[in-house]
């Protein structure tokens, strides 16, 4: 976990406005009590939860995000582990906490994304311009999953970059990934200071071949094979199981808000909106395949 954390730091570089916060801005079941007054950038409680069903490998998202200064990013976020899976691979961690970060959410708040035909497009500048500069495409907009609600980078052309929604695991069991470029410059386009250092060498050959313009590249076929898509059963249940998180969620944040009104004025207006009640990101696993899906209360 400490090392995903450092290699998000690695790759955000600039300083946020500070902000206030208090125990009443986690929700209560969180095992993290050390949340600090006064949040420098971002504050992530990491846990490892029992109560996770075996299906649900982690989850990630944020609570709470600034508002009204024209800054919409997250400032107090979770990522949540199951202790049942003896060794997360770092893909996870990693995937999870760019959530948790504001990737692929905060999209359509900033005008990132048009989601009204789908698939989705994505307009933000500077990762558009790196994945035309690695798929030689030189005109082409950033391939979006077909059916996937526009939270990651299309599944069938980014295939190894690590925000697309599947990790799949390699025959020796690894989970192999590539942090891009892409989605380096996708934290650029959300209002970060970033560092492309921090960047993988994610290539056109790291690419699903259909969706290079690398006329160097001779490939009869693509190198990857098609990933399944996740059962309906199990589409069921980690809908149901985010749900009762989020339900449970908005039931603890209800209680709090009915304590605090009776000391000071609504939490809310300084700045700040809870939106911990409003979506949870789900890592869960069907075979040597991870996806990442995004469960919202509605
Ligand atoms: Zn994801």
């Amino acid at each position: 976990m400490q090392q995903a954390a450092s290699r998000i730091e690695s790759v955000i570089v600039g300083d946020l406005p500070d902000q206030s916060a208090t125990i009443d801005d986690i929700p209560a079941h969180y095992q993290c009590t050390d949340i600090p007054s006064t949040i420098d950038d971002m504050w992530i409680c990491n846990q490892m939860d029992d109560s996770l069903p075996d299906f649900v490998e982690g989850t990630g998202g944020y609570d709470s995000v600034r508002f009204g200064e024209g800054n919409l990013l997250p400032y107090i976020g979770f990522i949540s582990l199951n202790p049942s899976v003896a060794n997360h691979p770092s893909a996870v961690l990693l995937h999870e906490m760019f959530h948790s970060v504001g990737f692929g959410t905060v999209w359509i708040f900033m005008g990132l994304i048009d989601s009204s035909t789908p698939p989705c497009s994505y307009s933000g500048s500077a990762a558009t311009a790196e994945f035309q500069s690695i798929s030689g495409c030189s005109t082409a907009e950033i391939p979006m999953p077909e059916t996937d609600s526009c939270q990651h980078w299309g599944e069938s052309c980014l295939q190894e970059e690590l925000m697309t929604p599947m990790l799949v695991d390699a025959a020796d069991g690894s989970t192999p990934f590539q942090l891009s470029r892409i989605t380096i410059a996708s934290l650029q386009d959300m209002g970060y200071q970033v560092d492309y250092g921090a960047a993988d060498p994610y290539t056109s050959a790291n690419m699903g071949s259909s969706c290079t313009c690398n006329s160097r590249r001779f490939r009869r076929d693509d190198h990857f094979s098609p990933i399944p898509a996740m059962s309906d059963e199990l589409q069921r249940k980690a809908v149901a199981y985010g749900r009762q998180v989020l339900t449970k969620k908005r039931q603890q944040r209800q209680r709090r808000l009915k304590n605090h009104f009776r000391h000071k004025p609504q939490h809310d207006s300084d700045g700040s909106k809870y939106v911990g009640d409003q979506f949870i990101f789900l890592m869960v696993r069907e075979g040597n395949v991870r996806y990442s899906m995004i469960v919202t209360n509605s």
